[in-house]
């Protein structure tokens, strides 16, 4: 394991950091495991939310006799000063400490964001204060939409980005890491794995190790996935010819447009289960036709409850089609279904 300087923190951290959330399925005993685990290997960055229930608890009971050997990061969607001053105190309880090293506005995607973000009792006035009083070191932002967290990087007001990154999402390399790093932003990663739709942890790895100065933040939720993981930090592992090919491979089957499963978008008010169903191409092309079919009918019947009434469009933060995007899967499905030769 390397250690880099987050940014213009100054803060030295693991190149591999440790994302809260599936410590949320995780009984207490078992996350205090994982996450002891996980510095045993040497990571030492932590990532959680105020919105992922009990993960801050979590890793305030494995850490809070050690606090000052790891660097905590949380962070939370409220946009008033009122309720981001409320989080804030609530991420120090449940943390058992009595300062977070970095808190982050959550999810800023969009412009009324932002704007209520930054106007008079607006988040960033809590925010700021909480810094001034030391309850929080340094302030950073997470996003999913390029555009806004090219905006975000550039005002100057942040130690820290958290942007998705992985060997399929590329498109934040050549602008935003660049411009990041040259205002001395620290760069966290979220989904390495593209919210799951890549299933191999050895490349994934490998493409992120490229990156030296961008910290993947992956969940771990059993001790044997940190000592997977960790391994791939323990040697140099170069990235090969046919590791491109197959990281082409992947781009191809995904196409330009395709769902992260954050799940942001559920539930859907109609009943359909949109996360599998967004799934459907490329569970059929890892499997066989028949077996998608056999394996996915509930989800996919579930699509035809769809009455376009756009709820999930809004929530969604890659801005994606999702009513025809749930068409177009449902029409594979039917093929498939029908034995129907298909494209
Ligand atoms: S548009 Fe369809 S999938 Fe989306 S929330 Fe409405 S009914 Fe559900
Ligand atoms: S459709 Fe959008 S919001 Fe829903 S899981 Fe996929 S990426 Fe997330």
């Amino acid at each position: 394991m390397r250690y880099v300087i987050f940014g213009k923190t100054g803060l030295k951290v693991s190149e591999l950091g440790f994302g809260g959330i599936p410590l949320i399925r995780l009984n207490d005993e078992l996350a205090v495991k994982v996450l002891r685990r996980a510095y045993e290997k040497g990571v030492t960055l932590y990532d959680t939310a105020n919105m992922y229930l009990d993960s801050e608890e979590k890793i305030g009971k494995a850490f809070s006799d050690m606090r000052d050997k790891v660097v905590i990061a949380s962070k939370s969607i409220r946009r008033d000063a009122a309720g981001m001053a409320e989080h804030i105190e609530k991420s120090l309880r449940r943390l058992k400490t009595d300062y977070i090293d970095l808190y982050q506005l959550h999810q800023v995607s969009e412009e009324k964001d932002w704007n209520a973000i930054m106007a008079p009792g607006g988040a960033m006035e809590a925010l700021l204060e909480a810094r001034d009083k030391g309850k929080i070191r340094y302030i950073g932002v997470t996003s999913h939409s390029l555009v806004m967290a090219l905006k975000l990087v550039k005002t100057d007001l942040f130690s820290t980005i958290q942007f998705p990154f992985n060997f399929i999402e590329i498109a934040a390399k050549e602008e935003l890491h660049k411009i990041a790093k040259e205002r001395h932003l620290g760069i966290l990663a979220m989904k390495p794995f593209a919210g799951g739709m890549i299933d191999n942890a050895a490349i994934a790895f490998k493409f992120l190790r490229q990156h030296a100065d961008v910290i993947p933040i992956p969940g771990f939720d059993s001790v044997e996935a940190v000592d997977q993981v960790a391994s791939f930090y323990q040697s140099e592992n170069a990235v090969t010819p046919c590791d491109i090919d197959i990281m082409d491979r992947y781009r191809t089957e995904l196409g330009k447009q395709f769902c992260r499963r954050c799940e942001y978008c559920q539930p859907c008010p109609n009943g359909v289960l949109i996360t599998p169903a967004m799934g459907y191409r490329v569970i059929a092309l890892r499997m066989s036709p028949d077996v998608a079919v056999k394996f996915s009918s509930v989800v996919m019947e579930s699509v035809l409850k769809c009455d376009r009434c756009g709820v999930c469009l809004e929530k969604c933060p890659y801005n994606l089609p999702i009513p025809d995007m749930l068409n177009t899967h449902y029409d594979l499905y039917k093929q498939h279904r029908q034995g129907l030769p298909t494209r």
